[in-house]
């Protein structure tokens, strides 16, 4: 409990940063969608690095909880201030500090959006490869908080992969530099990989270096339609199986198509089960890749779309990012999980989600990053009424059991925020929970730091 009485004006007087008091953008992210709303002391809009750390200091001498806030578009309430306490949002932390096209390698600040970090690199003829949905929202900083993934994880792994080193205001109050701009670093533990995926509850990042790539000479996808999820997923064990060197293998379920097809660039055969794969490199290889997924995948496909005129290409990306919002509209709300299961579960890890719906009475849909096992299942409700928000609170909690049933974990890619924290300790088993619990307190030993997280 806070023993200041009006926090919002205390701590306006006592920084540099601007503070304002809470309005909704600020107490909400994309779990709005299943009816989930915050409340705060206040909001503080820091523009420095050192701003931050006078926020994070001030917040600690007076025991107020500090929730980090980037672009919000997280799915497990991570960046929702549940227990009070002051929002500190990065959106005004912007500058790309150093970019270094020879190098290949970038420091950015962490309100630097994932498309613009996405951008610049492309501009200097590289690639930063983590493309979770909803970039031109989603900052950098959040991005490594959640240690996000994407389609191209696949291939090129998730974000902490790319990033080595961090910027970021520990508790008191204290702005510490973890790894930095370095291939190599095994000087100590790696603080660095702890703070990737942290949640918000170890620091408040303020500043990334990452590690940047040359950008594919080309990129093509190659997408096939099949009869149901076995011969999907049969075909996507042959893709794993035969070596091809993918850059992204996504599956989208029939119901998917169904919901979200319109808009789809090609024409799509009625009721098959979508599976999207990409082929890049240099020229020749990705040629070579293309040729090989058209053959694997085409083995018992209903069909097999493989464009390669630019503006079908960016159109079909363009409309698989949009997947979610159309299947979401066919409701207003929804549920979406992000289990993860080793790969020759999948099959059966979808069949079964969709089964819990049924079993529920809820529409669902389910899509995801079938390379990596990752599912995003979705159950659609109307989030104006309790009882359809309540079944799909008991659709996600047995869809969890079903993860951990299936050997898999309960987020691939989302985190634990808010939402999972009670299956956490059943993930980790209570020697690792025990581990787990240690580092917070040594981090945070006032449990400050996006309380209630995690
Ligand atoms: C349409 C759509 C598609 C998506 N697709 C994907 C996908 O393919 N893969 C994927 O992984 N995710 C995906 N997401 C989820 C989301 O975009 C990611 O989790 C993203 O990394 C969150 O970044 P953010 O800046 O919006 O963070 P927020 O939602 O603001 O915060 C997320 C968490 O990070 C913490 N945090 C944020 N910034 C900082 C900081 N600077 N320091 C410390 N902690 C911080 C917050 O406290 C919170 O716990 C998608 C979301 C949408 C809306």
């Amino acid at each position: 409990m806070s023993v200041v009485a009006s926090v919002e004006r205390a701590l306006r007087d006592a920084v540099s940063a601007e503070v304002i008091a809470p309005s909704a953008q600020y107490l909400a992210d994309e779990t709005e969608t299943r009816g989930l709303h915050g409340h705060a002391d206040a909001v503080a809009l820091p523009r420095t690095a050192e701003e931050v750390a006078e926020i994070v200091g001030w917040c600690y001498e007076h025991g107020v909880p500090v929730v980090p806030r980037g672009g919000g578009t997280g799915y497990a309430a991570g960046a929702v201030p549940l227990d009070g306490g002051i929002v500190v949002a990065l959106e005004r932390l912007t500058r790309v500090r150093s970019f270094e096209p020879t190098l290949w390698r970038m420091e950015a600040e962490a309100g630097v959006t994932t498309a613009e970090v996405r951008r610049r690199a492309r501009d200097g003829g590289l690639l930063f490869p983590p493309d979770p949905g909803g970039a031109e929202q989603s900052q950098i900083g959040g991005n490594v908080a959640t240690n996000a993934g994407g389609p191209h994880a696949y291939k090129y792994g998730v974000t902490g992969a790319w990033v080595t080193g961090v910027e970021a205001v520990v508790a008191p109050g204290e702005l510490v530099r973890l790894g930095g701009p370095l291939r190599k670093d095994v000087a100590g533990y790696d603080l660095t990989a702890l703070m990737v995926g942290s949640e918000g509850t170890l620091g408040v990042i303020t500043s990334v270096w990452l590690r940047l790539t040359p950008a594919p000479e080309a990129a093509w996808p190659v997408v096939a339609f099949f009869d149901g999820v076995d011969a999907g997923c049969e075909a996507i064990r042959r893709v794993v199986g035969t070596g091809l060197g993918a850059a992204a293998i996504e599956y989208l379920d029939e119901n998917t198509m169904r919901l979200a097809g319109a808009g789809f660039p090609s024409e799509i055969p009625q009721g098959t089960f979508c599976v999207l794969t990409e082929a890049d490199g240099s020229h020749d290889e990705a040629v070579r890749v293309r040729q090989d997924l058209i053959e694997v995948l085409g083995e018992d496909a209903r069909a097999v779309h493989a464009p390669d005129n630019p503006e079908e290409i960016a159109a079909l990306w363009r409309w698989r990012e949009g997947v979610t919002l159309r299947v979401q509209a066919h409701r207003g709300g929804k549920v979406s999980e992000d289990i993860a299961v080793p790969l020759e579960r999948l099959a059966e890890a979808i069949r079964e989600s969709l089964a819990i719906a049924a079993r529920l009475g809820l529409p669902a849909a389910s899509w995801g990053h079938a390379g990596d096992g990752n599912l995003h299942t979705t159950y659609l409700i109307d989030r104006e009424v309790a009882d359809e928000r309540r079944i799909a609170a008991e659709a996600s909690n047995e869809l969890f059991e079903l993860a951990l049933r299936l050997g898999g974990t309960i987020s691939g890619e989302h985190g634990v925020g808010a939402l999972k924290r009670s299956w956490l300790e059943r993930r980790l088993g209570p020697k690792a929970a025990e581990l787990h619990a240690a580092v917070k307190q040594a981090f945070d030993p006032q449990n400050l730091l996006n309380p209630g997280k995690k």
